[in-house]
């Protein structure tokens, strides 16, 4: 054996066996490592396989052993370089999808049997045999198809994570830095060699790549050790800046877009980095149509805005405004669109539930005392006037009775609307509850009171009840009760005397309007 290939047997040996440790190495810490570790595992693997079929290899002294070795290489080296490509994908956040594993595996495996049938077709080597001149373990190669494909294959996968690395190279911290170099070497090594012994100027008869291998290995494990790869990994910035759910717009100090997320651009389609360094004023119009609705000041924590989305329908975006300062003192603004569109509209529903009565549409109990109390209590504070009505459908049990509950509830409808055309701005009027309804009259009298009751009870008397199967005459009695300051009164007071009004109403003979006054009742 002549010291030559005792010099390359022994680097690719080191290759391998450095290799080996490395697999191990991660192999048995894996459980400490994120999840990146398990590519870089089947990456190491493979390049093991590689090295390891090189060394036995490099001891062949038949051709037939030289092929046997040569397709256990294969089983390794054509999948080194896209899983290390997977891997850096990986690493630097980007998604690794089933789809493309399989794009990215799917020539080595046909590499790996090109090489084993090798002889049946001559598509990856044309010719393979003992090196005429140096004899075994060199190999004269000539290659074949195949081999192209093969070639150009590996080397883009190794040149493509290169660059993928160098891309991320400045958006990435400093302290991250050396775990890109290592990442880089990684890929420089083999491609390099590859290269070089492609264009013919490594000895003749043997792939110089496992010799170098170890090289790489090197830069691996000090990553690992020093600057803790696996361990702690760069946090891609970009990846949590568009996944986000929030939109984010980032301005300059002159107010102009500088950038903007993926969500965003859900947000506002038309959005696009041709608007890059335009002002937002002009930005904003072309998206939404209209001027900016809120601050750019970013003082203002939280606003709500409504965007326009085409054809009557709008989102709601909650705007908050950051002032974005670097060490330059050069300040920019961040602005967070939250849509909450969904949100405002289960509040609507909300609202409309605990606030409107669910057959009438019109103002509850609840609704009425929430919203009449604060009116009360300014009347009472003002010492102005203020008058409640109370009305309740005359024999409605009856209706109930011959019609039908259904049809109750359609006359009680037919009621509301009656009620609810002659109010004036300021009134509340709600269900008070059954087929009782109740007015809050702010700023009017009891006299001016019961000329509203009156009117309406003549309306509703006027306007009977149209069903399909004919007309319900319709009648009610109200009770009229206005505050007294002298006496001091509470609202649940008043709403104490109008009942006894109305009651006097009923007793009276109903269809008819009773004013409450102190000790005595007043028909009109
Ligand atoms: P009065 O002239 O004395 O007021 O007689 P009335 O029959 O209207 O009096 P009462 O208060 O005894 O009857 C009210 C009826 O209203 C009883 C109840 O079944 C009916 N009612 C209450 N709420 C509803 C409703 O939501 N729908 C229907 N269809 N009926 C209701
Ligand atoms: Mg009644
Ligand atoms: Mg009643």
């Amino acid at each position: 054996m002549n010291s030559e290939l005792t010099a390359y047997i022994t680097l690719i040996c080191t290759s391998s066996v450095l290799n080996l440790f490395l697999f191990f190495y991660v192999f048995f810490n894996r459980h400490k490592y994120t999840n990146i570790a398990r590519m870089f595992l089947l990456y190491t693997a493979a390049t093991t396989i590689y090295c390891l079929g090189a060394a036995f290899g490099m001891m062949a002294t038949t051709l037939e052993q030289l092929k046997f070795w040569t397709t256990i290489q294969y089983v390794g080296m054509p999948f080194s370089p896209p899983l290390s490509l997977l891997f850096t994908m990986q690493f630097l956040g980007m998604k690794i999808t089933k789809k493309r594993c399989i794009a990215l595996l799917t020539i080595p495996f046909i590499s790996m049997v090109m090489v084993a049938t090798n002889d049946w077709h001559h598509l990856h080597y044309r010719v393979f045999e003992v090196d005429p001149v140096l004899g075994a373990p060199f190999i004269h190669l000539e290659i074949g198809r195949w081999y192209v494909v093969h070639g150009i294959f590996t080397f883009s996968c190794l040149f493509a994570g290169f660059i993928l690395i160098l891309a991320h190279w400045k958006e990435t911290s400093k302290a991250y830095r050396p775990q890109l170099i290592a990442l880089m070497c990684g890929q420089l090594v083999p491609m390099i060699t590859a290269f070089v012994y492609l264009i013919g100027l490594t000895p003749a008869g043997v792939d110089p790549v496992p010799m170098v291998r170890w090289l790489a290995t090197l830069f691996y494990l000090w990553a690992i050790g020093s600057s803790r790869l696996f361990t702690i990994m760069p946090i891609a910035k970009d990846e949590i800046f568009n996944s986000m759910n929030d939109g984010v717009m980032v301005l300059d100090d002159s107010n102009r877009l500088i950038e903007f997320n993926t969500a965003c651009k859900k947000m506002f389609p038309p959005l696009n980095t041709a608007m890059y360094g335009t002002d937002l004023e002009q930005v904003w119009q072309g998206l939404s149509g209209t001027a900016i609705s809120f601050k750019l000041d970013a003082t203002e924590h939280y606003q709500e805005i409504e965007v326009p989305t085409g054809e009557d329908s709008q989102r709601i975006y909650q705007v908050r405004t950051t002032l974005l300062q670097n060490s330059k003192n050069n300040k920019g603004l961040l602005i967070l669109f939250t849509d909450i569109t969904e949100v405002k509209r289960l509040q609507g529903q909300l609202e409309q539930q605990a606030y409107y009565d669910e057959l009438t549409q019109i103002y509850n109990r609840r609704a009425f005392f929430h919203k009449s109390e604060q009116d009360f209590a300014k009347a009472m504070k003002e010492s102005s006037v203020y008058t409640v009505i109370l009305m309740d459908i005359d024999y409605f049990k009856k209706v109930n009775d011959t019609y039908g509950h259904y049809v109750g509830d359609q006359l009680l409808i037919h009621v509301a609307k009656a009620c609810q055309t002659q109010l004036q701005e300021g009134d509340i009027f709600a269900r008070y509850g059954g087929e009782e309804f109740i007015f809050s009259l702010k700023g009017r009298s009891a006299l001016e009171g019961e000329v509203l009751a009156n009117h309406i009870r003549s309306c509703i008397e006027a306007h009977p009840f149209k069903w399909k199967e004919g007309e319900i005459p319709v009648t009610v009695s109200m009770g009229v009760a206005e505050v007294t300051h002298e006496t001091g009164t509470t609202l649940y007071q008043l709403l104490n005397q109008a009942d006894k009004a109305l009651y006097s109403a009923k007793e009276n003979g109903r269809n008819q309007v009773q004013v409450y006054v102190e000790h005595s009742l007043v028909r009109r």
